[in-house]
């Protein structure tokens, strides 16, 4: 899953950043209005994280634009705390749900879960597949019980294809939502991925379509 980070604090911006990495998601980052208005038209994200005081095009002029543009992506707000108008507005103005500064790494990132979970149409907080189970809390995945070790890549081609399961998931889908905006991406690399994958969890767990992409079919 691939995040972009709205914030003008710089060293706020590189924490949220390197916590968002670290859970393992692909992460963008942005630290003026009109710098995450460019990535949030032409770039893929799973979520925004969107700081609503920021030069050049404030957060919920963004918010509204996107909206009315038809940019669904699910977005958290970050707000000044006791600042319940913030709160309203921002809401009302399309973001999904806030977090009030300061706050704790642990809520934005349980926030996060909730949106993509929510706009992914999950149920549960951990993603199961068969005998394997997938756990954004944790980044832990699991094969019938027992412990599998993935890459960061690895891990975030399996957790786009689990929150996406079912579905026909194109290479170039696959590529968009793996890779921060400055990597240096190379579709091709999605096979090796995949191929790795099917090692790990077993060959019959991804199953390839022929010209259309990749699909994890599953008994829910
Ligand atoms: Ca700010």
């Amino acid at each position: 899953m691939r995040v972009l980070v709205v914030e003008d604090e710089p060293r706020l911006n590189e924490q949220l950043a390197a916590s968002l990495e670290e859970a393992g998601y692909a992460v963008d980052r942005a630290l003026d209005g009109e710098r995450a208005d460019f990535l949030a038209r032409t770039e893929r994200y799973d979520a925004l994280l969107l700081d609503l005081g920021l030069p050049n095009v404030d957060g919920l002029t963004l918010l509204r634009r996107w909206r009315d543009a038809g940019i669904g992506v699910p977005v958290l707000v970050l707000t000044a705390r006791g600042s319940w108008h913030e709160t309203v507005q921002g809401i009302d103005g399309g973001a999904d749900d806030y977090v009030a500064k300061p706050f704790r790494i642990e809520e934005v990132l349980a926030r996060l879960r909730a949106l993509i979970r929510r706009a992914t149409g999950q149920t549960t907080p951990e993603l199961r597949c068969g005998a394997i189970v997938l756990d954004p809390r944790s980044g832990k995945v699991t094969r019938a019980d027992a412990p599998v070790r993935l890459t960061s890549h690895e891990y975030r081609v399996l957790s786009y294809l689990m929150h996406h399961r079912g579905r026909v998931i194109s290479q170039a889908e696959l590529t968009e939502h793996i890779y921060a905006q400055d990597f240096d991406r190379d579709s091709n690399t999605v096979e090796v991925f995949i191929a790795r994958l099917r090692r790990k969890l077993g060959a019959e767990t991804i199953e390839t379509l022929r010209g259309l992409g990749y699909r994890m079919e599953c008994e829910r």
